[in-house]
């Protein structure tokens, strides 16, 4: 028998939601979102309808000229084997607004000829948002006819990017950032401001991925999950406070060296880089297998805040054993002032409400989704995948990625985890499902991420643990920093087991 306090608990779990983003609040708006379920097409005629209101940017200037494209600088050889990015940021806390200087340099690993680019940004999905004050080649061509779109600039290149090539862009723009509810998206996210922190999340303009013979990987955003898909790239970022009278604190996707009121940061090979400030935030820190675990929470949250960051720090250490080395310095866990969370490189969200909840004990679910944004670091971070068509690559990982947590540190807690975050919610549903399921978020969560874990473990009962961990860690060797498909996973499972998992298949996959 379940004392009450558990009984409570699961009573309002029962309204909660878990996703990534990890929520606490039910979505109003689980509205069918047709899926632009191939790369965006090289040829403009064929590109989407442009400035529809749902993400115009009312702020930006002039959109596509009827001129032909502007002389496109020669390519140059790439300095750099993956893309750069180069960002210089003046933040007024109190004032909302973000000041931006970028600078791209896109080679073209591709095989072939590049003949435009796309630039997505994500900021220009909000009115008002993004304004674009200049943007140009990277000697000060300017820049004159591009075409935007919705979350993205359309750029035609005069001459083709050859492969081994590269192009060097200069962006210059302003954040007039949001409060994060409501949202465009119709549900918390974490891009924007509250009271009391300011969340910069895919904040700057950046070039998607380019696939060999399809373009460039870019899909609608959904109703819920995650639609985009992001290269490994160095980033060098340079922040300054432009209220230098009030503490702030800053947690960032890694170490900052902070010299003459600026706060410096690098980071190689990494999904993105995300920040977010607070004048609240009350910081811990743990080190675990020489990494620093950064822990950033509300003063009403102690108790639950220390929490968070022990979880984070066992698991790290787990992971870091099961799934291959942490390639990071640090990893930050930023308690989230909305009721939602979510993984980025370096650094996770994770929603107040389970700050708030939190019971004490790692049978909770501020503990279980802090240890899948964790492993989220190894399935999405260093192996990527395409969140918005192939979302089990990372989603089922991770959810299991809990269960391996509990069956290792706190095996008291497993019988609680697969009661209460698996089996109460009779997960059903295809794992190879996208992001929009026209059945609604509910139904997305429990194919991918529920359904996701139970083929995981039917998995490993299969190949036994001798195959299944071995599997693993291979396939985050193999395909770290690489973005990978079903198709890859398939493969290398293929050399690790001869059994026959047609059975699974059929039971769990729509399309295998
Ligand atoms: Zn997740």
């Amino acid at each position: 028998m379940k004392p009450p306090a558990s009984i409570l608990r699961f009573a309002l779990f029962v309204l909660l939601l878990t996703a990534c983003g990890e929520q606490t609040s039910i979505p109003t708006s689980p509205n069918p979102v047709t899926a632009s379920a191939t790369p965006f097409p090289s040829d403009p005629t064929l590109a989407p309808v442009t400035d529809e209101p749902i993400a115009k940017s009312t702020t930006a200037p002039a959109t596509a000229t009827a001129s032909p494209p502007s002389p496109t600088p020669s390519p140059t050889q790439p300095i750099n084997e993956i893309p750069h990015y180069e960002l210089t940021a003046e933040l007024d806390y109190y004032q909302h607004r973000l000041s931006v200087e970028e600078r791209i340099t896109y080679p073209n690993n591709s095989s072939e000829p590049i003949p435009d680019l796309v630039l997505i940004i994500e900021p220009a999905r909000y009115p008002g948002v993004f304004q674009l004050n200049r943007i140009a080649w990277g000697a000060g061509e300017a820049m004159l006819d591009y075409t935007r779109e919705i979350g993205y600039l359309h750029i035609p290149l005069e001459q083709p990017l050859g492969p081994d090539e590269s192009v060097e862009l200069i962006i210059s723009y302003d954040l007039f950032l949001p409060s994060p509810s409501p949202s465009y998206y119709g549900r918390p996210v974490p891009f924007g401001y509250s009271s009391r922190q300011t969340n910069l999340v895919d904040w700057y303009p950046f070039i998607p991925p380019y696939v060999t013979g399809q373009g460039w990987l870019v899909h609608d955003a959904g109703s819920f999950g995650e639609h985009l898909v992001y290269e490994s790239a160095d980033f060098e970022v340079n922040i300054h406070l432009s209220d230098s009278q009030t503490p702030l604190v800053i947690a960032a996707s890694a170490p900052a060296r902070v010299e003459d009121g600026w706060h410096h940061y690098k980071m190689e090979a990494a999904r993105n880089f995300v920040w977010s400030v607070s004048d609240q935030y009350v910081m811990t820190t743990t080190t675990v297998d020489s990494i620093a675990v950064l822990g950033y929470y509300f003063a009403a949250n102690a108790r639950a805040g220390e929490a968070a960051l022990q979880a984070t720090a066992e698991a790290l250490g787990l992971y870091n054993a099961l799934y291959g080395p942490y390639p990071r310095q640090s990893l930050s866990v930023v308690e989230a002032d909305f009721l939602d969370g979510m993984e980025y490189d370096g650094l996770f969200f994770l929603s107040k409400g389970f700050y708030n909840l939190y019971s004490g004990g790692p049978a909770d679910y501020l503990t279980a989704i802090a240890v899948h944004e964790t492993a989220h670091q190894w399935w999405y971070s260093a192996v990527a995948n395409d969140q918005a068509l192939e979302p089990w690559l990372d989603e089922a990982l991770s959810t299991y990625s809990e269960r391996l947590y509990y069956e290792r540190i706190h095996p008291q807690g497993l019988d609680w985890w697969w009661t209460y975050r698996i089996h109460y919610y009779q997960p059903r549903g295809w794992v190879d499902g996208s992001i929009y399921n026209p059945e609604g978020y509910l139904a997305y969560r429990d194919a991918i991420y529920l359904n996701g874990a139970l083929f995981l473990e039917d998995l490993r009962e299969l190949l036994g643990d001798e195959s299944f961990f071995p599997l693993l860690r291979s396939y985050s060797d193999k395909y770290t920093r690489q973005i990978v498909t079903a198709d890859n996973f398939f493969a290398l499972l293929g050399d690790f087991s001869q059994e026959d998992i047609t059975p699974l298949l059929d039971k769990y996959f729509q399309h295998r």
